[in-house]
């Protein structure tokens, strides 16, 4: 904790920094750094954010007291810089008091301007200016601000409008004038009296007169806006502590309501959406800062070129626009061409695009606030590409510019961004799977697959969805269930997929029988449009415009230059030739997991499957095997040979087997004539294959261990494939993983049976294929022994999704009735099947490759979670010392990028 609660800025000096963000806020910092630079700033003072997390232990009156001394100081520091004197009402000095914390966070909390005005000094200020109408049009945005800001003047009624913008409404309309600028003084006196009587009245507070009082009331209210609902939310979406706090900013007043010769405005030294080179931005004549971004008028265009923009989009004539809407840069060029300078200035001096606001006062520039501007998914490759081009940054940071997640908002469709404005939001889940969705609503798979055929667009909506809904989900647009979390079924396959997909939705009603689905009132029939944000968990009513997401030139780029830094490489989970064609052209260098059990959903292998898991004897079981084998042997042709030269990592079955058998009687009976039984006995077995359980079942290696023969049959196909392929002229590079190892003994089991197999169908076939042979590391004993595990895989390949389940003990499938209780009590931080715990299961993770390369030591190890497509948890892969990640096939880039950034920090 820092000693010295107070900086001091102005005239081009200044006691903090830019790298003093931490302690003096993101504002806080960058207003001393302009002053350092040479930026026109008003002079003030900063109190840091220390003192904010001082306030809430000690509370008001000691933190005020604290304060006492640096404060009236520096008070005395602008006064001298500005020549007036705080309350004085022959030479006003007017002050704003504004918040700031480390990260951006725009609008969240509060800033007053005008401080210091009272009935005495308001005419003070008139008679100094000569600007009766500018000191009290001050006055009465001062009142108002602190009457809303400081003393709590709110709504009474929630869908009341502001109490204050109600009684300027009235007095404007008593005289038939629209626009607050067309006030006069009178009106604005009256403003002044009605508000402070408004308040008296709904608040009890007496509006205080004492500047000095004004000043610890607007600087106190400050630091409680760290603590608004607003800010509380926002740092929440944006993982910003509350530690953090806020810094106060108090500076000299600048004017922009002084007449015609002065304004203010906001300004980007590029474009936030698209990343182009385009300084733009808005600005208003006579006016103060808040008017602009508050939109109460229409602010014009601060360069010609935007504002021709402008004018075509909103359909307006030429004529019309140069006289009534012209740009700063017509209407004020010598202006212009300063502010056009220092935004140039600025960029280059913090080497990214920045975000500005500004102030003109009778003519003279100044400038009030830079930061690093906000901007979208496209804008932030395009402008780190464009600034390492121009020199202005390295390669290195050009690769940490990137944010990893923000590379998502590049590869999904996504909604058009006027269509969303109108768009009526029924309801919100999950954001399970990102992208825009579009359809008619269809409850079953089988009439997903139906209705697409037809050329019907759809969304499936579903309790909850298993995999025998996946040919449904892929034929769908997009999947929207009631139940399940982030990485239930739904979520992950249609992350896999790269679909949309809004899960855990609590608020609707899904009624299968009556093909419904009543969401807060409102009933949906089947074939009604819905449209689902992905990246938001919005569902709207009707059909939602989608475009196409642009792959540009610069994303290739950045791309490429991951890979010139990274250690570790980047493979998919895919399952179908298809996924993994997506996942090769987002720079995936292998598979790290192909999923079988997907393989058997298909028509012409549930059949067979399912005589398998049916039969009582052996033999029974090898006759469907038998029949499964080429189908099998067939799909992994075509996985490898998509593939071709690069390792494709095949999981053996995994899944309890009931998961593959009909549970409604109307399948059973198609089942049993099939396989010439009675009704009762395939119920029986049915009944039979029921665990209480099934998660901690009779699955993973423990089914290859009891029925060795389907473990040999994986095998043969997988090889066979492999096998067909070489004598193609391929290069398969297959690796069989068994999973769900406790105990080495598991896994030498295995080897055996599977080495045996393929010395079976290499001397059946006269040929012989490398294949390697490793295992998943997902239940917490085999990463405490894996010492032992290793002497019997050349790779592990780290299952945290199963780690994570197994360690915290917390079902996947059931998370979603306590995780958001949980998220909301803080008794977990954030969703562990989402990121990485590295305090608990990443300890498992580094204990296993370090007890597995110590037995091992040419040991390959990566992951195979949902983890592997989150940057935090791939960064800290690199970290533990992995050799590659493997993800969804629409989260490759991101991996890519975080895993590039981890070799490259530090
Ligand atoms: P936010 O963080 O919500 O943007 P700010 O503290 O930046 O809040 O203030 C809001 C507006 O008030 C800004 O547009 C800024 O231009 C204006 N403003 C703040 N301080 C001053 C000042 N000293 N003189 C003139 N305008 C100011
Ligand atoms: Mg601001
Ligand atoms: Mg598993």
């Amino acid at each position: 904790m820092s000693e010295k609660r107070v900086y001091t800025f102005g005239n081009g000096q200044a006691e903090g920094r830019a790298d003093m963000r931490n302690l003096l806020g993101g504002k806080g910092a960058n207003l001393a750094e302009m002053n350092l630079i040479g930026v026109p700033v008003p002079p003030g003072f900063t109190i840091t954010t220390d003192v904010c997390n001082e306030y809430f232990e000690k509370g008001k009156d000691d933190v005020v007291a604290l304060l006492k001394v640096d404060v009236e100081k520096s008070i005395h520091h602008i006064e001298k810089l500005m020549n007036s004197t705080f309350g004085d009402p022959e030479n006003p000095l007017l002050v704003s008091v504004r918040s700031g914390a480390r990260a951006s966070m725009p609008g969240m909390m509060d800033t007053i301007l005008n401080l210091g005005l009272n009935d005495e000094v308001v005419k003070g200020l008139a008679k100094k200016t000569g600007n009766e109408r500018f000191a009290y049009d001050s006055y009465r945005r001062f009142v108002q601000m602190y009457g809303d800001v400081v003393l709590g003047m709110k709504p009474v009624n929630k869908d009341d409008i502001d109490p204050f913008e109600a009684i300027i409404q009235k007095v404007k309309s008593l005289r038939g004038i629209v626009l607050d600028n067309e006030m006069n003084v009178e009106e604005l006196k009256q403003l002044v009296v009605l508000f402070k009587n408004a308040i008296k009245e709904q608040t009890g507070s007496v509006f205080p007169e004492n500047p000095v009082d004004q000043l610890w009331g607007a600087i106190c209210a400050v630091f409680d806006s760290w603590m608004n609902e607003r800010a509380i939310l926002y740092r929440k979406m944006e993982g910003i502590p509350q530690e953090w706090g806020t810094a106060v900013s108090v500076m000299a007043m600048v004017f922009g309501n002084m007449g015609d010769t002065s304004a203010t405005g906001v300004c980007f030294s590029r474009d936030a959406a698209t990343g182009e080179n385009r300084f733009n931005g808005e600005y208003l004549i006579n006016a103060q800062g808040e008017d602009v971004v508050a939109g109460i008028r229409t602010p014009q265009q601060i360069t010609k070129e935007g504002s021709l923009r402008w004018a075509k989009q909103q359909g307006i004539s030429e004529e019309i626009r140069a006289a009534k809407f012209p740009s700063m840069e017509e209407a004020m060029p010598e202006l212009y061409q300063q502010l056009n300078a220092l935004q140039d200035k600025l960029e280059k001096h913090y080497h990214d695009m920045q975000d500005m606001e500004f102030t003109v006062q009778e003519g003279k520039l100044w400038f009030l606030q830079t930061r690093n501007g906000k901007r979208t998914g496209t804008a932030m490759v395009k402008i780190a590409m464009d600034l390492l081009h121009e020199g202005l940054i390295d390669e290195k940071t050009a690769i940490q510019r990137c944010e990893p997640n923000k590379l998502d908002e590049l590869l999904h469709p996504v909604f058009d961004k006027e269509a969303l404005k109108e768009a009526k939001v029924l309801t919100r889940g999950l954001p399970a799977s990102p992208g825009a969705a579009c359809g008619q609503i269809v409850f079953f798979a089988d009439d997903a697959s139906k209705w697409h055929e037809d050329g019907h667009q759809v969304v499936m909506v579903r309790i909850e969805t298993s995999p025998e809904d996946l040919a449904g989900m892929s034929a769908a647009e997009g999947i929207l269930t009631a139940r399940g979390g982030m990485t239930s079924h739904a979520a992950v396959v249609a992350r896999g997929m790269g679909k949309c997909c809004v899960s855990g939705a609590g608020a609707i009603n899904i009624d299968y029988k009556a093909r419904t689905v009543e969401i807060d009132g409102t009933v949906l029939h089947e074939g009604d449009y819905l449209s689902l944000n992905g990246s938001t968990g919005e569902v709207y009513a009707g059909q939602v415009k989608t475009k196409e997401a642009e792959v540009s030139g610069d994303f290739a780029e950045l791309m490429a230059l991951c890979d010139k830094y990274t250690r570790m490489v980047v493979r998919t989970n895919a399952d179908t030739p298809h996924d993994a064609e997506v996942a090769k052209r987002f720079g995936a260098v292998g598979i790290g997991l192909c999923r079988t059990e997907h393989m058997f959903f298909d028509k012409d292998k549930i059949k067979p499957m399912r005589e398998m898991i049916l039969a009582d004897t052996k033999e029974g079981r090898e006759t469907a095997l038998a029949k499964l084998l080429p189908l099998q042997k067939k799909d992994f042709v075509g996985i490898l040979k998509c593939m071709d030269g690069q390792p494709v990592n095949i999981r053996l079955l995994d899944p309890p087997l009931h998961e593959f058998v009909p549970h409604d009687i109307k399948g059973q009976k198609v089942m049993a004539e099939e396989m010439g039984k009675s009704l009762a006995e395939i119920q029986q077995r049915v009944a039979a294959l029921q665990e209480v359980n099934p998660m901690l079942g009779l699955r993973g290696c423990r089914l290859g261990i009891t029925y060795p023969e389907i473990t040999t049959m994986q095998t043969k196909a997988i090889l066979g494939a492999a096998i067909e392929l070489k004598r193609q002229g391929y290069h398969p590079m297959p690796e069989i993983m068994v999973p769900l190892v406790g105990t080495y003994k598991e896994l030498k089991q295995q080897q055996a049976v599977i080495r045996a197999a393929a010395k079976e169908l290499f001397a059946e076939e006269g040929m012989e294929v490398d294949f390697k042979l490793g295992t998943m590391i997902e239940i917490p004993r085999a990463a405490l022994t894996a010492d032992e595990i290793a002497k019997y895989a050349d790779y592990f390949s780290f299952g945290t999704n199963d780690l994570t389940q197994m360690t915290f003990g917390y079902s996947r499938d059931d998370v979603a009735r306590f995780l958001p209780t949980y998220l909301d009590e803080k008794v977990i931080e954030v969703d562990p099947f989402q990121v990485l715990d590295q305090t608990g299961v990443g300890q498992l993770v580094e204990m296993g490759v370090k007890k597995g390369r110590s037995t091992k030591p040419t040991l390959k190890c990566g992951i195979c979670g949902e983890h592997g497509g989150e940057p935090s948890s791939v960064k800290f892969c690199h970290r533990v010392g992995l050799d590659y990640v493997s993800c969804s096939p629409f989260r490759v880039p991101i991996a890519r990028l975080a895993a590039a950034q981890a070799a490259v920090e530090k």
